[in-house]
């Protein structure tokens, strides 16, 4: 991998994470380093004048990060140790799994879930969890983006010797992504994405029998559900986003959990970058329009000028608690395919049903009132079809 292949967002990560000790860290991508605005600028001029720096653990080693959670300089090693000792205390603290059992990582080939892939392994081994590992990827049918992504799964199987299962959204659902997006457009497209994804994993679950799915979310996209949740006014969203594992969300449903919860994505591409692990990060093709991105930009501000923004904000959303009066909708299934829905249809059904009837819109915004027609297969009135069919371009 070369520094020109890494996406920009990764590598504005990368530079503003480290702070430099050693030239000689990052080797032949420094000159290009050099190409990159303010923080790149900042970047060299620290080099220039730095010291060399021990390591705050060990006083033995040169130092080579400064850590962005704890301000601490640190050598290689120490740093992996940190990193990975935290993971550790998250996955003890909150109970996370139990020995013997099966646990499926969420694997996309991106820094997240191969950092997770790579800190499980080496966790279960160094603590004998005693669990069984699996990797297991979904296939968006994203040409360009999810194929070459896959192929670093690929690698990763290899590389940590687990076994693999990838489910397509083709296959599950008789659609890909690209089909998707040339029907409903650029503005809603990670809604059907999303939506499919989060089903795709529990059925890919499933059929591996695994006793619990974890993912790759870091502390940062924590935070930024918060925020999402808070500007939206979702409460049922945002009384659950904080919660290491989703347990509670119901019967059938096979737990999720994220050991990540509390690592900042900043020391993700640092441990990912140091230990030279083999991942992918290229931006999705269809991404631009993600309302995430907004709270992204927003976070990002916040953390400029108070560097514990991320935790104060995961904290707040923890600490929240919401008034006894306040209607929150009950869960219930689907009553077409039995996955997990507060209402008579499952998002991704009726994703899916209006796609079929080539009404795109019927699964964005509230069309509860129609579920009734859907699931007696009958038709929309051609005024309801009007209102349906358009697609934001
Ligand atoms: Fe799917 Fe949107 Fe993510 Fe691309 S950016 S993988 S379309 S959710
Ligand atoms: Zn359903």
């Amino acid at each position: 991998m070369t520094w020109c292949n890494l996406s920009f967002n990764f590598q504005v990560n990368l530079i503003m994470a480290i702070q430099v000790v050693s030239k000689a860290t990052l080797g032949s991508c420094w000159s290009n380093i050099r190409l990159f605005s303010a923080y790149r600028l900042q970047f060299v001029q620290a080099e220039s004048s730095a010291m060399p720096v021990l390591c705050s653990h060990c006083e033995e080693k040169r130092a080579i990060l400064k850590r962005p959670k704890t301000g601490h300089s640190l050598c290689k090693e120490c740093f992996f140790w940190a990193f990975e000792e935290e993971v550790h205390q998250t996955i003890i603290s909150a109970c996370l799994f139990n020995p013997g059992e099966t646990v499926g990582i969420g694997a996309s080939g991106g820094k997240d879930s191969t950092v997770l892939a790579h800190v499980l392994k080496v966790l279960n081994e160094r603590y004998e969890y005693g669990l069984k590992l699996l990797l297991l990827s979904v296939d968006e049918g994203i040409t360009g983006y999810r194929d070459d992504s896959l192929e670093t799964v690929k690698r990763n199987q290899q590389q940590y010797e687990l076994p693999l299962k990838i489910v397509s959204y083709e296959e599950l659902y008789g659609w890909t992504m690209d089909a998707i997006v040339k029907q409903v457009g650029l503005k809603n497209n990670c809604t059907f994405c999303g939506v499919f994804r989060r089903q795709a994993l529990d059925r890919g679950a499933m059929m591996l029998k695994v006793d619990k799915i974890c993912t790759g979310h870091n502390a940062d996209d924590v935070a930024e559900t918060v925020l999402m949740n808070v500007l939206r006014g979702d409460i049922a969203r945002l009384c659950r986003c904080t919660a290491i594992s989703t347990s509670s969300e119901g019967e059938g449903m096979i737990p999720r959990c994220k050991p990540l919860k509390y690592a900042y994505e900043k020391e993700i591409v640092l441990y990912a970058y140091f230990k030279k692990l083999d991942y992918f990060s290229t931006e999705c093709v269809y991404s631009p329009n993600a309302y995430r991105g907004h709270a992204r930009a927003f976070l990002k501000d916040l953390e400029a000028v108070r560097p514990s923004a991320i935790m104060d904000v995961i904290h707040s959303g923890e600490n929240l608690s919401v008034r006894e009066d306040v209607r929150m909708p009950v869960q219930g299934t689907c009553s077409r395919c039995g996955y997990i829905s507060s209402q008579a249809l499952c998002k991704s059904c009726v994703l899916l049903e209006g796609l079929n009837r080539g009404l795109p819109r019927l699964g964005i915004g509230k069309h509860h009132r129609l579920h009734g027609k859907i699931l007696a297969q009958e038709s929309l009135t051609q005024e309801e079809q009007r209102k349906l069919k358009t697609a934001d371009f």
